[in-house]
């Protein structure tokens, strides 16, 4: 008889938690995952999919503008946001189906309710008590609200998914990927956004021209962008919401949406009382084959904050199985990882940003292009791509590739395989152009910028 009831009890039916669990069970193992909340978690119920369904509706303004310029007599249509909300709830719940039939049909048992560890081979959900062999902690991330008067009431992403009207002025908290991307569609759908920054520029940690290009295309649309900018309050009357800065300025408007950032679901799993570390900021310490310190629990995605993406999450799964189910330890690979923003307009990216690729180097040669697609030549719409290419003079390989403009998740992809195989400038150039099309430039770049002054010596 097997001494326990699993091999594999998942905590978490996240993207992570459900690739994990089927691919275990195709090993061959006896799975069980269980769920609080929805079956596909982040990033299918609160997170990229029905914000991607939202950039789509966003889009259609512009399109339905420039559309006139192509020979359409086209007038802008009435938009229905309730629609909108009620037809992206109705595929959410078809992929939420989706997802309980991929396990379904894994033959993985779905238990629905929190799962506590009772020691470190016991879960306990809704009172019943299940063991197993392996148990994977896959439990996601929370938006955060930080602690400031008057913030209770803030709305996170969460809520901006299920908002039962548009608001008319909307204050956004915070310059990272959730920030900039509601940003930009609830501009394009017509409220008037304002963002409350406390960098000097939007999107940390992304190259620097890309994030300057982003504020100015983002401006030209109509956004607000307080920089160096915290909030000290916020205060309800009749008439809507005050947001005060710290330098004393208030900011009137009738909703105010937090995007600064997201905490692990790890608090009151019985983790730390299993033996399970966890860091300071309570994400689960794995090692490189996403390993705690208890040596039969693991965790992957974004509870262990190591690259919090989906395909990330997807990724660390299936070196999980590959290490635990399959006899081949297999360490994730973080070099290279492309991910997109979609801002308005998008943000397509792999590889160094140039600051980082300097700091690695030392030189680096820059390849740029800022150009108004197409498209725009007729529409007259002030829109410009940008795309920028890092080299790494000695090996003449290509060790960033930035875009943003029109498509740029769509084209970067592509580019990423090219960057992964260690593509050079040379095998770049060597590649024929797609014509016309943008992407073509990332194949056509022949100028390199020229060499940044040096700081003259004290
Ligand atoms: P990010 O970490 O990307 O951005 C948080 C933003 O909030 C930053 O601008 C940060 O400033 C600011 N901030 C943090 N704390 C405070 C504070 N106390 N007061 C004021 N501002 C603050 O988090 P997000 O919530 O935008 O997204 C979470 C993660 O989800 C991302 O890192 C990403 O991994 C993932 N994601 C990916 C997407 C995609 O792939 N397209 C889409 C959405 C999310 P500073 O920069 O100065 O620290």
């Amino acid at each position: 008889m097997a001494r326990y009831d699993y091999d594999l009890f998942v905590i978490g039916a996240g993207s992570g938690g459900v690739r994990a669990a089927r691919f275990a069970a195709a090993a061959g193992a006896r799975v069980a995952i269980c769920e609080e909340s929805r079956v596909g978690g982040t990033c299918v119920i609160r997170g990229c999919i029905p914000k991607k369904l939202l950039v789509y509706a966003a889009h259609y303004r512009d399109d339905f503008e420039d559309a006139r310029a192509y020979g359409w007599d086209s007038h802008l249509p009435t938009f229905s946001w309730p629609q909108l909300i009620a037809n992206k709830d109705r595929e959410i719940d078809r992929l939420n189906g989706i997802y309980i039939g991929l396990l379904k049909n894994s033959g993985v048992e779905l238990l629905h309710g929190r799962g506590v560890l009772a020691d470190a081979h016991t879960v306990q959900v809704d009172g019943k008590s299940y063991t197993a062999e392996t148990i994977l902690i896959a439990t996601g991330s929370w938006p955060v609200v930080p602690p400031i008067p008057g913030g209770d009431g803030c709305m996170t992403s969460n809520e901006a998914l299920e908002l039962p009207d548009l608001p008319r002025r909307m204050l956004i908290v915070g310059g990272g990927y959730i920030a900039v991307e509601f940003a930009g569609v609830f501009a394009n759908l017509g409220v008037e956004v304002s963002m409350a920054v406390r960098g000097e520029e939007l999107l940390n940690g992304f190259d620097d021209d890309i994030r300057i290009e982003l504020a100015r295309a983002m401006r030209d649309q109509g956004v607000t962008i307080h920089t160096r900018t915290q909030l000290e309050s916020i205060a309800r009357s009749d008439a809507g919401i005050t947001a005060r800065t710290q330098m004393g300025q208030d900011i009137d408007v009738d909703t105010v949406l937090y995007a600064t950032g997201r905490k692990a679901l790890t608090k009151n799993m019985g983790l730390a009382e299993a033996g399970v570390e966890l860091h300071e900021d309570g994400t689960v310490a794995v090692d490189e084959l996403s390993r705690s310190s208890v040596s039969n629990i693991y965790a992957i995605g974004d509870c262990t904050d190591r690259m919090n993406l989906t395909p990330v999450a997807l990724h660390e799964a299936m070196c999980f199985v590959q290490t635990v189910f399959r006899d081949n330890p297999t360490k994730p690979v973080y070099a290279d990882v492309p991910t997109a923003v979609f801002s308005t307009p998008a943000i397509g990216t792999v590889g160094l940003t140039e600051a980082q690729a300097r700091k690695t180097f030392g030189r680096v040669d820059v390849y740029k292009s800022r150009f108004r697609p197409l498209k725009h030549t007729l529409t007259g719409r002030q829109e410009f791509t940008l795309m920028k290419l890092l080299v790494e003079p000695k090996s003449d390989r290509v060790v960033g590739l930035h875009m943003i403009g029109a498509d740029a998740a769509e084209i970067v992809q592509g580019f990423a395989v090219a960057i992964r195989c260690g593509a050079t400038k040379a095998q770049f150039d060597a590649t024929i152009g797609i014509h016309p099309s943008s992407a073509e430039e990332f194949v056509t770049m022949r100028t390199k910028e020229p060499e940044p002054v040096q700081e003259a010596a004290d």
